[in-house]
């Protein structure tokens, strides 16, 4: 049998690591406010504690997912001595690093994590989660967490899971508003979102392959204006701005991209690759 390991939080995706530790074959402790939720993961073999103490007696790892940082501190009572606490609730950078010294303060080590993947795919290689903390810690748990899906450790602080969460965020949001907005303008010809899919698909897959090169030129400040000018882009912007005035559609979106260019403009990059814009966000 695998080693011991306890949830603490069965909801949606509490209840799919729980059901993931169970199927890797760890004996499994959990518990959850709400006790009839525990109802099918005892069925399945776990076992119920009767409070967030005696569950996070019950393990060495306690791996924490509830809906905020608030309810984190409600449900971690007890000692926490030889605990390792791995936190995978959502939150914020500062919040994961206030923790983590309040678990050292109270005798146990501290992973914070992200799940980048829904409930279902937890327990399969499709189902990417990081961590971050001192990488001894992560070593000696990585079997473990490996029966959670693909792990990664992204460094020694704790706070770095939640930014990356935060970075990964904004692109989800960036793409999706982007692919929403498309569906609004093609829906004034008529044209369907299912029927934009597949154009809107390849476009993704476009730009997915120039990452890469902006990657580096963010990395190093230069922005060579290989494929087009910030320049260029922005006349193309104004179209766009111009063209949903008048189509009567939303306009908040390409009025943002518009004047983020302009703003690279007025700092000097209306000759530069569309990666200066790197700098806009690096400001406030
Ligand atoms: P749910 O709403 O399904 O579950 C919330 C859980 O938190 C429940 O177990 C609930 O207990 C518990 N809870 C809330 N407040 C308290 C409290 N004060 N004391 C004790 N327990 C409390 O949310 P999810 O499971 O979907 O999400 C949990 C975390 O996982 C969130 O941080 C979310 O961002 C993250 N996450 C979720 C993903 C998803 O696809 N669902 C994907 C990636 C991350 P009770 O049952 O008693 O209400």
């Amino acid at each position: 049998t695998g080693t011991p390991v306890t949830v603490l939080g069965l909801g949606l995706m509490g209840g799919a690591l729980a059901g993931a530790f169970l199927r890797a074959g760890h004996p499994t402790t959990v518990w959850n406010r709400t006790t009839a939720k525990a109802d099918d993961l005892v069925a399945r073999g776990a076992t119920l504690a009767g409070s967030p103490a005696a569950a996070i007696a019950a393990a060495p790892l306690v791996v924490v997912c509830v809906s905020d940082y608030d309810a984190v501190t409600d449900v971690l009572d007890g000692p926490l001595d030889g605990r390792i606490v791995v936190n995978l609730t959502s939150g914020t950078p500062s919040r994961a690093r206030a923790l983590a010294e309040e678990v050292a303060r109270r005798g146990g080590g501290y992973l914070d994590g992200g799940i980048m993947a829904v409930p279902d795919a937890v327990g399969t290689a499709d189902a990417v989660l990081v961590y971050s903390g001192p990488r001894p810690l992560y070593d000696a748990h990585e079997a473990t967490l490996g029966g959670l899906g693909t792990g990664l450790h992204l460094g020694d602080d704790p706070g770095l899971s939640a930014t990356y969460e935060m970075a990964t965020l904004v692109l989800m949001w960036g793409m999706l508003d982007g692919f929403l907005n498309g569906v609004a303008i093609l829906g004034t010809a008529g044209v369907s979102a299912t029927a934009y899919l597949p154009i809107a698909r390849r476009a993704v897959g476009t730009v997915a392959g120039w990452l890469p090169d902006y990657a580096r030129q963010a990395d190093d400040g230069s922005y060579p204006a290989d494929d087009g000018t910030v320049d260029t882009h922005l006349a193309a912007m104004a179209h766009v701005v111009e063209e949903s005035e008048s189509l009567g559609v939303n306009t908040q979106l390409p009025r943002l991209v518009k004047a983020l260019a302009e703003r690279a403009v007025t700092a000097g990059h209306g000759a530069s690759g569309y990666a200066a814009l790197v700098e806009q966000f690096r400001t406030p």
